[in-house]
């Protein structure tokens, strides 16, 4: 951002950010016959918007990330998460997993986890002793779902150059899977508590033959874990997405505390997004281009 006041005088739409929001207002606001001058921080411009894919986002400062995710939850994620430069979304090839908690106990119908909803499932706070008691959660499969392809998906996000073995055995290399010939070996490679998890390895493989779950599981779905080895591994919810900021109004105008209007600040996009923080997928680069066309134009206005 190079521009001084001075310089930024003779115009009279300025864009701050050149994202998907940023750039629609500003073609918009030029389009309604206004001086558009645009002001990005970053080398190339793009943002999220360039970034996105349909995948869990990714990062290539940790640090910063985690700090902009602890604020963005109001601190409720616990420090606890994982050491990585990178994430990736875990996606099943075939329906023999389960998901448990700290207990080793399952605590919904797995394949309907959405991944942009998967915060509010794992979000949950034990309401006697405080504990986030499914950070991390478990996935646990058998060996037929691990031969049947990455359980990740890597199509959108800055790793997208990076690798996750076709055969996930790199992973279980090094470490990030944990592998063991039994369902009681491979909870102690967890830390879950073994018995337990035996217990519920075994309810899932008779429900899957029975013809379903207490979780509403579809038992076309439901695939029994049966051969070994047994693998595991921790899952943090990793979603960079702000839905906080200011409140917007239908044009874009930011509201000030007052309820009115702020006289010439617009916004659009994920600053004020308009999901809060039941976000359905998709919906993010949709309302960048719509509040950006909105915004520029009452901007010009
Ligand atoms: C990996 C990934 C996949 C996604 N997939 C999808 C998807 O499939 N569908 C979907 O709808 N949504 C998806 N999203 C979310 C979606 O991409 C974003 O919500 C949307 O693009 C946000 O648009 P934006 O214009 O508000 O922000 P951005 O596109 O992030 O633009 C903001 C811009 O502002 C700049 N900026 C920040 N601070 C300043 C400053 N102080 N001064 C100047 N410039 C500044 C930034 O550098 C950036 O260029 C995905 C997101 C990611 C990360």
């Amino acid at each position: 951002m190079t521009a001084g006041c001075e310089s930024a005088a003779g115009y009279d739409v300025i864009v701050a950010g050149y994202g998907g929001a940023g750039a629609a207002a500003a073609i918009a606001a030029h389009d309604a016959g206004a001086r558009v001058l645009v002001l990005e921080k970053a080398p190339v411009g793009g943002g999220s918007t360039a970034e996105s894919g349909g995948s869990f986002a990714t990062v290539l400062d940790r640090d910063g990330a985690i700090e902009h995710y602890l604020a963005i939850t109001e601190g409720r994620t616990p420090r606890e998460v994982p050491g990585l430069d990178v994430a990736w979304m875990c996606i099943m090839r075939s329906f023999g997993f389960v998901m448990v908690d700290a207990s080793a106990s399952r605590f919904l119908a797995e394949p309907t986890v959405e991944h942009h909803a998967a915060g509010h499932a794992l979000l949950v706070r034990d309401f006697r002793t405080g504990e986030f008691t499914r950070l991390p959660s478990y996935l646990i499969f058998d060996d037929v779902t691990r031969r049947a392809g990455p359980i990740v998906t890597n199509e959108a996000g800055a790793n997208r150059v990076l690798t996750w073995s076709e055969s996930n055995l790199d992973e279980v290399g090094k470490g990030w899977i944990k592998r063991s010939d039994s369902v009681a070996g491979l909870a102690r490679e967890l830390s879950l508590p073994p018995n337990r998890l035996e217990d519920t390895v075994r309810e899932y493989n008779r429900a899957a033959v029975d013809g379903g779950d207490e979780f509403g599981r579809s038992p076309a779905e439901m695939v029994p874990l049966r051969e070994p080895p047994f693998y595991g591994i921790r899952i943090w919810p990793a979603l960079f997405n702000t839905q906080g900021g200011p409140r917007r109004g239908a044009g874009g105008e930011v509201i000030g505390t007052d309820g009115m209007a702020v006289p010439g600040l617009f916004s659009a996009g994920e600053l004020g997004s308009i999901w809060g923080s039941l976000y359905p997928g998709a919906g993010n680069v949709t309302e960048a281009v719509v509040f950006g066309r909105l915004a520029g134009r009452s901007a010009a206005a």
